[in-house]
């Protein structure tokens, strides 16, 4: 199958796992594990993110391995690895999806192994949160162009819309050590802004982000985090969907490939005990171009949990 050297080899050969790294089939071996979560049964509009992890593997086969500003390389710091997709047996109920998604990086986890997972739709990291927030609440930073904060959608608590509200009630999140960033759209009620505020968040909303830049966002973010256990989730509606068009919930105004990479970047450091990237919808992406930023930002993403692994384990 996919073994290391095939780094030096085309890109465009060879069975697709994330970034050509190798498939993992010994645990025991590997440190950080990318994980396709091919899930949309929880969209509240268009869906299509169940197709994410295969274009995203396909496109991210255009990722190299050296950091163009760190110089670092994050396949020599740590094994990386592909564990595949969280295999399903109950597609048609979100709550058995949850729990088979929760059981799938449960088994990662004990074993060691750091997850950076690509959905599917942004309810995936409810049941990732429930493995690794099980101990104590975590840091959370959420790029988004939503909160994800509203209570229920059409008789169900569990939509992309309600996972990190579900987050905070079940402890999984620290909502005075969390915060959001890029939110914009109107809304037809404030009740997911409201519960973001009141519960303690630090709601980085979009004109905010314009009037002081995303250095003094990133910082703003350290700081809340602080020097504790963090997971970082990017929902690809974060970005403008000029960068990123391909997604369920596109919000016109977010941030720039750019300013997306230059905040990740600048989180450099944070205690991340997993990271992932959600909504990617390839049917609504005719050029491709959204698969190729999600993977590139989960390459950034890979980048900080490998440095933060080599700090842990030095
Ligand atoms: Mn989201
Ligand atoms: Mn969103």
């Amino acid at each position: 199958m996919v073994s290391d050297d095939v780094r030096s080899d085309p890109r465009f050969m060879h069975l697709s796992t994330f970034m050509r790294a190798p498939f993992i089939n010994d645990r025991s071996k590997f440190d950080i594990a990318m994980v396709g979560v091919p899930y949309d049964g929880a969209v509240t509009n268009r869906p299509g993110a169940r197709h994410g992890p295969r274009e995203v593997r396909s496109a991210s086969s255009m990722i190299r391995a050296i950091h163009p500003v760190t110089r670092s390389n994050p396949f020599e710091l740590c094994c990386v690895g592909d564990a595949g997709d969280v295999p399903f047996k109950n597609l048609y109920d979100i709550l058995k999806v949850h729990a088979e998604i929760e059981d799938f990086f449960q088994i990662l986890v004990e074993d060691g192994l750091m997850p950076l997972a690509i959905g599917g739709d942004h309810s995936v990291t409810l049941p990732i949160l429930r493995t690794l927030g099980k101990e104590s609440p975590l840091g959370f930073i959420q790029i988004d162009a939503h909160t994800d904060t509203w209570d229920s959608f059409m008789g169900s608590g569990f939509s992309h819309g309600a996972p990190f509200r579900r987050a905070v009630e079940e402890g999984l999140i620290d909502p005075r050590r969390t915060i959001q960033i890029g939110i914009r759209g109107a809304q037809n009620s404030m009740e997911g802004w409201n519960f973001s505020e009141v519960s303690g968040m630090r709601v980085v909303f979009m004109d905010e982000v314009t009037e002081i830049g995303v250095n003094a966002v990133a910082e703003k973010a350290r700081e809340i985090v602080g020097d504790a256990p963090t997971y970082l989730s990017f929902d690809i509606d974060g970005l403008d969907p000029a960068f990123a068009p391909g997604t369920g919930t596109p919000e016109v105004g977010g941030l720039t490939s750019v300013e997306a990479l230059t905040l990740l970047r600048n989180l450099n450091g944070v205690q991340l005990v997993g990271a992932d990237v959600v909504e990617v919808s390839p049917p609504f992406d005719p050029t491709g171009i959204t698969t190729l930023t999600g993977a590139t930002m989960a390459y950034e993403l890979l980048c900080l949990l490998s440095n933060h692994f080599v700090e842990t384990v030095s």
